[in-house]
């Protein structure tokens, strides 16, 4: 499974942090980053292969601009 956070379009609320502090944490650039994650700067997406979603799915959820994408 991988973890999908769509950077460029993160408004830096910190919700997922705080749901989610395994995969999540804030950058310096006011925006959540998806802890050693692949990073494309093109598209400004990262993606992180994990086997355990463990908090993830709440991250999602709890996300209000939902750039946080979970797919199988
Ligand atoms: S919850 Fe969404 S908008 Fe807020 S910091 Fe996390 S990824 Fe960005």
């Amino acid at each position: 499974m991988k973890i999908i956070h769509d950077k460029a379009k993160c408004i830096g609320c910190g919700s997922c942090v705080v749901i989610c502090p395994k995969f999540f944490e804030m950058a310096e650039d006011g925006k959540a980053h998806l802890k050693g994650s692949k990073f494309d700067a093109k598209t400004e997406i990262e993606e992180l292969e994990v086997e355990d979603l463990g908090c993830a799915q709440e991250a999602v959820e709890v996300c209000p601009v939902q750039v946080i994408k979970i797919t199988k």
